[in-house]
């Protein structure tokens, strides 16, 4: 349910609310927007509480929450999140980008591509260090070393480090380095993994599992938010399907229907979403146009010998022609980049 509080409640107020909440057995989300404080009380149990709810002299009025998640839909918070990291802006008019190859390979490499696509315009670099491989002898990543040169790329570019964590084991290492925690497509129904990311105070990016409905994604990010961490990423990376001709297929109406239903900002990823590189410029402009929050590219200084989706990465001057057209898009639609 919506608890929607009266006009500028004290901080007395809300948290006497929020213990009533927690009393009936629910749990409180409380949700400063610009104008209101709302306190979305979720559980499983249905609404009868509503009267009891509403009865408290701070409310002004309770109302169900429709949709499936809950603190995720825009029922409880109409107002669009804003994600804030170093120089990385995702949502509220700016598009964040973050380039950088599909896993780091070694200090030249990631280096190389950092002072790139910094040059270029990106806010934030990618790079795993943890890699979630189909084949179990395909290349696994540098693992904390891998950690290390993306902390060693970020103190020398001021870059915003967004990379990968697999396991809850790897929560506390991977935090303790990264600026924006990776959840990959194949994790986007771990749901253990979910709540350890949802106990950090760090952004969190989810992928959308390649066969997951919209609903699933949200309730995957609900997961997240449930224990407490706001900032949550959406990125659309693409879905499998019958075609054969990219890698996944890539559905851009996902970004106006997911602003539809939810405040969380959202990201495309064109370079998992396709798998061919020359596929990925026009659908980042494409992606801009759309009304997407953000972009993550692989950008890799020598895609033909890279260890892992070389097919799909930009070379670092292909970047830079991709982030002037999606400047001009972005500015066409008074957005900033
Ligand atoms: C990646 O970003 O390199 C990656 C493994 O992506 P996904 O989880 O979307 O497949
Ligand atoms: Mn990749």
């Amino acid at each position: 349910m919506i608890v929607l509080m009266k006009v500028n409640p004290s901080p007395e107020h809300v948290q006497m609310m929020v213990d009533r909440i927690e009393k009936m057995g629910l749990k409180a989300h409380v949700i400063h927007g610009t104008e209101r404080v709302v306190i979305a009380a979720v559980g499983d149990k249905r609404d009868g509480n509503k009267e009891a709810l509403e009865s408290y002299d701070e409310v002004d009025k309770v109302m169900p929450i429709l949709a499936p998640y809950k603190i995720a839909s825009v029922e409880i918070k109409p107002e669009p999140t804003v994600i804030k990291v170093r120089d990385l802006i995702i949502g509220g008019g700016n598009v964040g980008v973050i380039a950088g190859p599909c896993s780091v390979e070694s200090e030249e490499q990631i280096m190389e591509s950092a002072r790139r696509v910094k040059v270029a315009g990106a806010k934030g670099l990618r790079g795993g260090a943890f890699k979630p491989r189909t084949s179990p002898y395909s290349f696994q990543g540098m693992k904390e070393e891998g950690l290390k040169l993306l902390a060693a790329a970020r103190d020398e570019t001021g870059l915003a480090v967004v990379t990968e964590v697999m396991t809850p084991h790897h929560v506390e290492l991977v935090t303790a380095y990264a600026d924006v925690l990776q959840i990959g497509a194949r994790n986007m129904q771990n749901y253990h993994l979910l709540q350890a990311v949802g106990e950090v105070r760090k952004p969190v990016m989810l992928k959308r599992g390649a066969s997951a409905t919209m609903d699933e994604f949200l309730l995957a990010a609900e997961y997240i938010l449930d224990q407490g961490n706001q900032e949550v990423i959406l990125c659309e990376r693409g879905v499998r399907t019958f075609e054969t001709h990219t890698r996944f297929t890539l559905p851009l109406a996902s970004v106006p229907y997911l602003k539809q239903r939810t405040h969380l900002p959202i990201v495309i990823d064109p370079s998992h979403g396709t798998g061919v590189a020359s596929l990925v410029p026009p659908m980042c402009t494409a992606a801009v146009a759309a009304g997407a929050d953000g972009l993550i590219i692989e950008v890799h200084p020598d895609p033909p010998n890279a260890a892992s989706d070389g097919a799909q990465s930009l070379t670092p001057d292909a970047f830079d022609a991709v982030m002037e057209q999606c400047r001009k898009v972005a500015n066409a639609l008074d957005l900033t980049m």
